[in-house]
């Protein structure tokens, strides 16, 4: 039963018709939102490739960004980044300017979509970090055929979505969360979400906790998808397995998603401008309309989403209007006809819609400060020197090993791309011209160690190539870097 607040005021939400079929499934959309009486203002705003056209390197014009920063809500179309244009994507600068850090991405079965997994009662969300993990984009060609990208995983960004999901789970009566990592190799950062998993999780006793190695959830998402409630996952492997989930359901074409920051939400369908179809009065609203219920139940009109929910899902279930997409072979109707008999439909309630009972979504507001984590402890236990060499590991050993004689340090081993090939241990790793040299302090540095290191570093110089260092620390006694 969805209950929506006796005294509904209007919500002043930002239109970003987009590019492409944009503006078609806009309009369609706010069509069906009126019929059924949802209090919405719309302002609309510019975005995409008319943007970029006007020479607005970000996509988004300033106006638009005052919009939505004005509002706190907005509905998205699909945005181009056009060829010529740099490589920004105007996505990407909105996501980021708003800090949107959690993507939430509903996996339901649609009705009148036939699908492999039809009547398997599929009903879950993934919930993707947003702003962290490889998609920092921080990237260095590290010799001229060695690439290397960072995957940046914070404490906080964990907890953050990990508090989302919970969340999303108690707003939506949800029972379960599934968090979902490669920890057993990404020990440090998949290995976080793993772990502030498991300790934030403990604040929701009514929801079950679960842990599961991503690629098997890949592999139990086509096998048995309805077991899953509530999925999250970092950003790339969320970014993976949120579309499969929505292959599960009948493609990206019908599946909408929200973007959540502390202050602003922004929802859209998950497919793109269609070029193809654009202008044509072809294009199905469906994904951008699930996307405006979802930010229905958002600014708390839980009882105008439900209403056009059920009108849509009557709509795909009778399958009488639909557009070519999703119809029956030459069956296809226009845009405008389908939102017509969505409009027509509603007051109807479809069986097919799962009885839930849906409350505000209380997301933890985090405070704007420099976030640090303290340690009681810290330790500079040694350094790692990248090198470029296109010798031999036994001859880069005597070279490293006569450069450290005299040092600070004592070479413990070299690696490459993360296998021991020094000492050698009898095995046949492929070799590339990258190598780590792991050096220890042979006693702890009196002061910060820099000048040690420096002195490493000139010695090591003199006969090799070396592009970067990371220090070898301990935070509260204990190792803050992977063994090879
Ligand atoms: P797309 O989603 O636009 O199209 C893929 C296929 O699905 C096409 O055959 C298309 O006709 C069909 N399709 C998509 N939405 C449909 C709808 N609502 N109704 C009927 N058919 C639909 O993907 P693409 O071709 O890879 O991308 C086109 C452009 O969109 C690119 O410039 C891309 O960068 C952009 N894009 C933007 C977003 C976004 O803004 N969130 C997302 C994806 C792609």
């Amino acid at each position: 039963m969805d209950a929506t607040p006796a005294t509904v005021t209007t919500t002043k939400v930002t239109a970003i018709p987009g590019d492409g079929i944009g503006p078609e499934v806009m309009r369609a959309t706010q069509q069906v939102l009126a019929a059924a009486g949802a209090r919405l203002e719309w302002e609309d705003a510019l975005a995409g490739a008319e943007a970029f056209r006007k020479g607005i390197v970000s996509g988004a014009p300033q106006e638009t960004l005052d919009s939505i920063a004005r509002n706190g809500v907005a509905l998205k179309g699909p945005l181009e980044t056009p060829v010529g244009y740099g490589e920004k994507s105007a996505n990407v600068t909105l996501r980021k300017i708003f800090e949107m850090y959690g993507n939430i991405r509903p996996v339901r079965e649609i009705p009148g979509l036939r699908t492999p997994f039809s009547g398997r009662g599929i009903d879950f969300v993934v919930v993707r970090e947003n702003v962290e993990d490889v998609y920092a984009g921080v990237e260095h060609m590290q010799t001229p055929g060695v690439a290397q990208t960072l995957k940046l995983i914070t404490e906080v960004g964990c907890e953050r979505i990990v508090r989302l999901a919970a969340a999303l789970a108690v707003a939506e009566g949800r029972r379960k969360v599934t968090v979902s990592t490669k920890a057993n190799i990404m020990k440090l950062t998949e290995g976080m979400m793993k772990r502030v998993g498991e300790q934030v999780l403990k604040d929701y006793p009514q929801l079950a906790h679960e842990h599961m190695i991503v690629d098997n959830c890949a592999h139990q998402m086509v096998i048995r998808p309805e077991q899953f409630d509530v999925a999250v996952m970092t950003n790339m492997n969320g970014d993976i397995l949120s579309d499969l989930a929505a292959g599960l359901v009948g493609g990206l074409g019908v599946a909408p998603s929200a973007n959540l920051g502390d202050q602003v939400a922004m929802f859209e369908a998950v497919h793109g401008s269609a070029p193809q179809i654009a202008g044509k009065g072809l294009a199905n609203p469906t994904a951008l309309l699930l996307s405006a219920v979802m930010m229905l139940r958002h600014i708390g009109d839980f009882a105008t989403a439900a209403k056009v929910e059920h009108a849509l899902y009557v709509t795909l279930e009778e399958g009488v209007d639909l557009t070519g997409d999703i119809a029956a072979p030459g069956q296809g109707v226009s845009t405008w006809a389908f939102a017509d008999r969505v409009v027509a439909n509603l007051g109807r309630e479809s069986a097919k819609v799962p009885a839930r009972e849906y409350r505000p979504l209380e997301m933890k507001r985090w405070p704007a400060i420099t976030w640090y984590r303290a340690a009681t402890t810290r330790e500079l236990v040694g350094v790692d020197v990248f090198v470029e060499s296109e010798r031999d590991p036994r001859a880069i050993g005597i070279t490293l090993q006569a450069a450290a004689e005299g040092s600070a340090f004592t070479l413990e081993m070299i690696s490459s791309r993360g296998a021991q090939v020094w000492p050698d241990l009898g095995g046949n790793t492929f070799l590339v011209d990258h190598f780590r040299a792991r050096f220890m302090f042979k006693e702890a540095p009196k002061g910060n160690g820099i000048a040690e290191i420096t002195d490493l570093l000139q010695r090591i110089g003199r006969q090799h190539n070396w592009m970067h260092i990371e220090k070898l620390q301990r935070f509260d006694g204990a190792d803050a870097f992977s063994r090879a």
